[in-house]
């Protein structure tokens, strides 16, 4: 189970994407760390699916990336088609493109809001 990680790290020694990145990010312990924040993130389709972090780990963790891959598009999938919807609903467009110039302005005003 991916809550078993005790994060002792022995995973990313034997891991051929963390020994050619360098990242903790994209390291099997930070795969669990990600998934468990259940993060939308494309670093998971980095991962070769060797297997070779399960052989070393003393925990037996054995997390499923095609499981997380599904999730992570799923998620994304949804957050496209929301943003598709939204735009269809205020401009009549797909695009989000503003036809008049007082929804140029609204589009302006509220791209600059969280600044
Ligand atoms: S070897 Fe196993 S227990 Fe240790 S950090 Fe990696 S996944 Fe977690
Ligand atoms: S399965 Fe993925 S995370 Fe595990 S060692 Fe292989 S490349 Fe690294």
């Amino acid at each position: 189970m991916i809550h078993d990680c005790n994060e002792c790290g022995y995973c990313k020694e034997a891991c051929p994407m963390y020994r050619a990145i360098l990242k903790e990010t994209e390291s099997p312990r930070g795969f669990i760390k990600l998934e468990n924040k259940e993060q939308k993130t494309t670093k998971f389709f980095n991962c070769a699916n060797c297997k070779a972090c399960k052989e070393v780990c003393p925990s037996n963790v054995d997390f499923d990336i095609e499981k997380i891959r599904q999730r992570v598009i799923y998620e994304i999938e949804t957050e496209s088609s929301r943003r598709v919807l939204e735009n269809v609903k205020r401009y009549g467009n797909p695009y989000g493109v503003a036809e008049t110039e007082e929804e140029t302005n609204k589009q302006s005003t509220d791209s600059t809001k969280d600044l």
